[in-house]
Order: structure tokens, then C-alpha cells, then sequence
């Protein structure tokens, strides 16, 4: 990994007390393998480090006579049913990329080659834990750029009444969600986080996947869920918890939504600085909000982060609380 540097210190102290937030990277190249949540099929996956100003790029190892590069991009997604799906004009694509996305945007991680030998990420235990672990034991390094943020700079909003993703300007990154749902073990939740300073991790990530066993039939008749189980699922009938074990938090269908929000809007291709709001929103409608952001010049503008940016963690435990992003 020669583009890999271990820090620069001449950028860290350029700037006093805002001292330059820098690009990050992975340490070395960490590989896993798993089935994928709607697919059903075997893949290995591989997390390797790459070059300043890169972004997060798939790279279908599978396929041989066509253009394997997918970046991980908004402009890049072709499906949004159950998952988010990207692809590239040869047609190669990787779906289910929302809980590594989310995973690589809670680390900080701004640049990263995947490599894939399938068209799906595999679901691990349908969280962004497994992720962050496969990212904390390849280690990180900083990189000789500045890492760039997209601040938000007008209120802009995506749905209707029913549904909808709003970003309104702040000084940090959070997300504020809120699930409605007929099955009684769901129902109404809502969880208002500030990601930043670390507890993505502990807050979110290990927020699993979940699913209706009344969609079950439906969604396998599409090709969809075909690998999904209680392994990788928290599974609903009604007011049960089918899964053994029961929740890992007692709002995980909300956190989980929150952590799809996170993977699905780093998407962006960098962080975004702002408050985001969300009303029974979907893989879809948090693409349509990036669609939007980016056909309106006025509502963002790029911005070098420095952590002068970043306030200290604090934590409100009544209503709702404010949590932290590493
Ligand atoms: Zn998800």
C-alpha cells in the first residue's frame, strides 16, 4: 500500500487550535467471507487501502471481459428495493452496500478499494459490526490530504408528509429517525443521535437487519431475503420476537434505520455536516435526498474538516440522545 502514509504531521500542526482533519485509509488489506442477505450466494470480500481522493470504489473480481469498477457513489445507485444497490454503465453491480457503507463512514474511512467476487455484500449478522471489526483489525492510517465534508448550507427536503428526509445546516453530523409500523413488536419509534467522536460503534452498529415473516413469501417470490434467517435478520411476527436471543437494543428497528441512513448518505462521497431528519424513510427516498442535495448548488458546499468542527461528546439520556460518530 505505498500510497498509505502513516501521518502528516506538517498538515496536523498546520492550523493551531483547528487542527486539519486528514483522509483516512485502512492499514493493511482484511478479507471476509459470507452469503449475501437477498442473493443467497457465497462471496468473499476484501477491504484494501487506497489512495488519497479515491473514495470508496467496488471492484467486481469476478467478472473478466468489462468494466468491474463500481465507485460507491449516489450517481452510482441502480436499485433501491430492500437494499441499495450500485452499478456502472457495463452493467456490473454490487448490492446490499448500506451496512459496509455505514460501517466504513462510522470508522471515518474515506478511501478504500473493495474487492468482491459476487454481486452482493455479504450480510454478516445483518449488522455493521462485523465491518467496523474487519476495519479495526486491518488498523488505519491518515493520509496527505485534508478530508473534505459536505456542509449544508440551506434547509432541503425530499417526501411528502408520510415520508421524508430533510437536512437542515449545523455544526455536526446527526440524525434524527422516526419508524411507524403496524407490527406491535416495531410500532412507533424514534431516536435523535449526533454522530460524532466514536459511538457509532456502541450506539449503532450493531443494530441488525429486520423483517416481516408476512413479507417473507412476497419478498422470496422477487429473489429477495433468499439468504436471510435468524442468523443475520431480527424476524417479526406480529408482537414476536422470533429470534431467540430477542434485540440487542430495545430500539434496534430504529437504529438499524438510522445506520441504513448513515451507509446510504456516505453515498455522498464524504461526510455531510448537518442535521438529518427522517420520517419512515427507505433506501430510495435517502437516494432521492442525495439526488436532490447535488441538483441544488445552494444547499451545500465542500469544506475541509478540522476538528475545531467536532465539539466534545455529550450525552442527553431523557428524550433522546446525542451519540457520536468515530
Ligand atoms: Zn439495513
Amino acid at each position: 500500500m505505498p500510497d498509505a502514509i502513516e501521518s502528516s504531521e506538517a498538515m496536523s500542526a498546520a492550523s493551531g487550535n483547528s487542527k486539519v482533519v486528514l483522509q483516512k485509509t485502512l492499514k493493511a488489506s482484511i478479507g471476509c467471507t459470507g452469503i449475501g442477505l437477498h442473493s443467497g450466494k457465497k462471496v468473499a470480500m476484501s477491504l484494501n487501502p487506497a489512495a488519497p481522493d479515491t473514495g470508496i470504489v467496488f471492484h467486481r473480481s469476478d467478472l473478466e471481459g468489462t468494466d468491474r469498477i463500481i465507485p460507491a457513489r449516489w450517481d452510482h445507485v441502480v436499485d433501491t428495493r430492500m437494499a441499495t444497490t450500485i452499478g456502472n454503465e457495463s452493467g456490473a453491480c454490487v448490492s446490499t452496500v448500506e451496512h459496509l457503507m455505514a460501517a466504513l463512514a462510522g470508522c471515518g474511512i474515506d478511501n478504500a478499494i473493495i474487492e468482491i467476487d459476487g454481486a452482493e455484500v455479504p450480510v454478516m449478522d445483518g449488522s455493521s459490526a462485523p465491518f467496523i471489526f474487519l476495519v479495526e483489525c486491518a488498523g488505519m492510517v491518515e493520509q496527505a490530504s485534508p478530508r473534505k465534508a459536505i456542509k449544508i448550507e440551506q434547509p432541503i427536503e425530499v417526501g411528502d408528509a408520510e415520508k421524508f428526509v430533510s437536512a437542515t445546516p449545523d455544526e455536526t453530523f446527526s440524525v434524527a429517525f422516526e419508524i411507524d409500523f403496524e407490527d406491535a413488536a416495531v410500532a412507533r419509534q424514534h431516536l435523535s443521535m449526533r454522530l460524532v467522536n466514536g459511538t457509532f460503534k456502541t450506539e449503532i452498529a450493531r443494530a441488525r437487519t429486520f423483517g416481516f415473516v408476512h413479507e417473507v413469501d412476497a419478498l422470496r417470490k422477487a429473489g429477495l431475503a433468499l439468504g436471510g434467517s435468524l442468523d443475520n435478520a431480527v424476524v417479526i411476527s406480529g408482537d414476536t420476537i422470533l429470534n431467540g436471543d430477542g434485540l440487542r437494543y430495545e430500539d434496534e428497528f430504529v437504529r438499524h434505520k438510522i445506520l441504513d441512513c448513515v451507509g446510504d448518505l456516505y453515498l455522498a462521497g464524504a461526510p455531510i455536516i448537518g442535521q438529518i431528519d427522517a420520517l419512515r424513510s427507505g433506501h430510495a427516498l435517502n437516494n432521492q435526498f442525495l439526488i436532490s442535495l447535488f441538483a441544488n448548488e445552494d444547499a451545500w458546499s465542500y469544506v475541509e474538516m478540522s476538528n475545531a468542527a467536532v465539539p466534545g461528546v455529550s450525552h442527553s439520556w431523557d428524550q433522546e440522545s446525542e451519540l457520536a460518530i468515530a
